[in-house]
């Protein structure tokens, strides 16, 4: 009986010595070997191995092992990888009930959202605000005169190259003349922010032929816009220069009488032609239609004058110069 008693004092004295951490008190965090029976670790290997950081030291000699190479992440975005996002919308808070992290509204058959913001913005040296945009119309390509054409048939191709010629700059005088009237008043001076400052739009109408006016494809258009694009004082994460793309003015149908903006190219109702030009104009501006809730002024339906909420949202969101 002794013995027997003898036998349990020293298993519960063992067992009470496996629960403390003995090395603990020498600054040591040791795993103990217990009997879990694999429910726990009971291994000791690497113990004295450990990472911090990049560097992998030896915790019992103090000695530094290796050091590891640096989580590469941050570097490997190059520009060319244009289907990585790094951020989430700039605009995001302007879209509550959207996703900031959702790609031209989760639709990018129907929508092309280029940088998020377009137009150009800037102060001149009188103190004068002016908001500056490329538009694009494309006008209808003259005819080439075939190598073997007779005479009769050269001076045919060159009255009708004439006339088309003629066609076209009373077409991009006309898109001009409309913009710079819906934006600059019926002064030409500008219209006022609602701090009551006036600011100035300057439209740089341009034609440019082509075989088709409607603007073939998304990825053509938006061609077409990059190459008329102004420049920006703004980079990008590379370093890259950042353009505001232009607007293009197409021929492209759109239904219903009404006209029709996916943020690069615009398309006019035959109805109205003169606002809706000036509202399509505004989403490549990058304003919204004011739908459901009538707000007034240019993104309304139907479309009235710009007012100066409009003017404040176009310069929000325009690129520094
Ligand atoms: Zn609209």
């Amino acid at each position: 009986m002794k013995r027997t008693v003898l036998f349990i004092g020293i298993l519960l004295a063992a067992s009470s010595t496996y629960a403390q951490d003995i090395f603990k008190k020498h600054g040591h965090n040791k795993e103990m070997l217990t009997l879990s029976k694999g429910r726990y670790k009971e291994t000791f290997i690497n113990e004295d191995v450990v990472q911090i950081g990049t560097v992998l030291i030896n915790t019992r000699t103090d000695k530094v092992i290796t050091f590891l190479e640096e989580d590469t992440t941050k570097v490997a975005y190059k520009a060319e990888s244009t289907s990585r996002f790094l951020t989430i919308d700039p605009l995001a808070e302007k879209f509550p009930w959207q996703s900031p992290y959702v790609f031209c509204n989760n639709n990018p058959v129907l929508y092309v959202d280029p940088d998020g913001r377009e137009g150009v913005k800037y102060t001149d040296e009188n103190g004068n605000k002016t908001v500056e945009s490329n538009v694009v119309v494309l006008v209808q390509q003259k005819k080439t005169i075939p190598q073997n054409a007779t005479a009769k048939q050269i001076k045919n191709i060159e009255n009708d190259n004439a006339k088309i010629e003629n066609r076209n700059k009373e077409r991009v005088a006309d898109v001009q003349k409309r913009l710079d009237q819906a934006y600059n008043g019926s002064k030409g001076v500008g219209t006022k922010n609602s701090a009551g400052e006036t600011v100035k739009f300057k439209f740089n109408v341009k034609g440019v032929e082509t075989a088709n006016t409607r603007g073939g494809t998304i990825n053509q258009i938006r061609a077409i816009a990059e190459t008329h694009s102004l420049s920006t004082s703004q980079k990008d994460f590379s370093g890259n220069k950042i353009n505001a793309l232009s607007a293009v003015v197409t021929t492209r149908s759109s239904g219903a009488g009404m006209g029709r903006s996916n943020g690069i190219y615009v398309t006019e109702s035959a109805i109205a032609p003169s606002i809706t030009l000036a509202h399509e104009i505004g989403h490549t501006l990058k304003l919204n239609d004011n739908f459901p809730n009538s707000t007034g002024g240019l993104m309304d339906y139907p479309p009235g004058n710009l007012i100066a909420s409009d003017v404040d949202n176009i310069w929000e969101n325009a690129y520094e110069k």
